[in-house]
């Protein structure tokens, strides 16, 4: 069993490293995607030195991926004109 095998059964956008929500437990937790084990879901939730075992779509949520960062070479600056804030246009890193 692995990802690709979720993917196809349960039509659900499972990568490693995806980040998803958890919200089986009391509050929502947020966790990323290590890996598949029988048809289950491995992600180690944040704040967690270990992985669980999940069920593709019971309380999961897929969150979208996020920008890759810069790696500190953000090129392109935008600025929000009433704030003043201004962040790079790529990885949403404020200007230091
Ligand atoms: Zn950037």
């Amino acid at each position: 069993m692995s990802l690709d095998y979720i993917r196809e059964t349960y039509k659900v956008p499972a990568v490693l490293n995806g980040r998803v929500r958890y919200s089986g437990d009391a509050f929502q937790r947020e966790g990323t995607i290590v890996g598949a084990r029988n048809a289950h879901l491995e992600v180690q939730l944040d704040g967690d030195d270990f992985a669980g075992n999940y069920h593709p779509t019971w309380k999961m949520e897929y969150l979208p991926a996020q920008p890759a960062p810069c790696k500190g070479n953000c090129q392109t600056w935008i600025g929000n004109r009433s704030t003043g804030h201004i962040q790079c246009a790529d990885c949403g890193r404020p200007k230091p």
